[in-house]
C-alpha cells in the first residue's frame, strides 16, 4: 500500500504512476490516480499498476496536481470500486488513504442520514464524506473540515485530499502511516517513503502523527490538528550514486 502525489509546474500523471511502481514492493491489490485540472478525475483499476497505465493510456490525464494510490484491501474486496481514490458524494472532494478507520461504520449510518451515498465498501470512502459533510455544516476552508474531521476518526491514515473548489491545493495528514514531503524548487513531491521522490530533491520533511499539510501557492504549512503552525523540520536525504 502506498500514496504519492504532486504539485508543481510538470505533469503530475507521469511523476505519479513512476512513484507507484517505485512503491510496488509493499503490496497491493489495486491502483488508482486523481488529476485535478479544472475537473477532478479518478481513475481506478484493481490489479497491478500496468493495468492502471493501459487504462488511462487513452485518457486526458493533463494536470498539475494529482495524487496516485496503491491499495492492500482491509475493508472491502480488491476490486474497481473500492479502489482508491475516493470521491465524496457531491464527486467535488477526492481521497487517498493507506491505513484503516476504526469508527467508519457509525459515521457511514450517520452520513447516510445526512444524505451521502456510497460506492464502495470502504472505511475511506466515509472519511471523504465526513469532510464533505463538515465543510457544509460549518461553511468552512476544506483545510479546517479536514483538521475537524481528524477529531472525528478513530484508527491510522495517511491521507491526501483534492478539491475542484481548491484546485491550487493540495492537502495531507497522517497518523499511524508514513508520509514524506519532498520540497523541489516551485515543486513538492509526497509519499508513504522517499523512494519515489529522491530522483527529484533530497529534502524532505517527514509529516509527524496529527500533522496536517497544506501545500499552495509554492508554500509548505503545517499545523497540528488543534491548528498550531509548526516549522518543517527539513532533512537532507543521502543520496546513494
Ligand atoms: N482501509 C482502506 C481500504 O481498505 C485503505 C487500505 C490501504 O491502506 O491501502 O481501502
Amino acid at each position: 500500500c502506498g500514496i504519492v502525489a504532486y504539485i508543481g509546474y510538470r505533469e503530475a500523471c507521469p511523476i505519479i504512476i513512476k512513484g507507484l511502481r517505485r512503491l510496488e514492493y509493499r503490496g497491493y491489490d489495486s491502483a488508482g490516480v486523481a488529476l485535478l485540472n479544472g475537473t477532478l478525475n479518478v481513475y481506478k483499476k484493481k490489479g497491478k499498476v500496468q493495468e492502471l497505465e493501459n487504462f488511462i493510456a487513452e485518457k486526458d490525464t493533463h494536470a498539475h496536481i494529482g495524487m496516485g494510490h496503491t491499495r492492500w484491501a482491509t475493508h472491502g474486496e480488491p476490486n474497481d470500486s473500492n479502489a482508491h481514490p475516493h470521491y465524496s458524494t457531491s464527486e467535488r472532494i477526492a481521497i487517498i488513504h493507506n491505513g484503516i478507520i476504526e469508527n467508519y461504520a457509525a459515521l457511514k449510518t450517520h452520513l447516510q442520514k445526512q444524505g451521502h451515498v456510497f460506492h464502495s465498501d470502504t472505511d475511506t470512502e466515509v472519511f471523504v464524506n465526513l469532510i464533505e459533510e463538515i465543510q457544509k455544516q460549518n461553511s468552512c476552508s476544506l483545510e479546517e473540515a479536514v483538521r475537524l474531521a481528524l477529531h472525528e476518526v478513530v484508527g491510522a491514515y495517511a491521507i491526501v485530499v483534492l478539491s475542484k473548489d481548491d484546485p491550487g491545493q493540495l492537502i495531507a495528514a497522517r497518523k499511524g502511516s508514513p508520509l514524506v514531503i519532498g520540497i523541489g524548487k516551485d515543486e513538492f513531491f509526497l509519499a508513504s517513503d522517499a523512494t519515489p521522490i529522491i530522483e527529484y530533491t533530497n529534502e524532505v520533511v517527514y509529516v509527524n502523527d496529527y500533522e496536517i499539510a497544506v501545500i499552495r501557492d509554492g508554500k509548505l504549512d503545517i499545523r497540528t490538528k488543534e491548528d498550531v503552525q509548526q516549522t518543517p523540520y527539513i532533512q537532507k536525504l543521502e543520496l546513494e550514486l
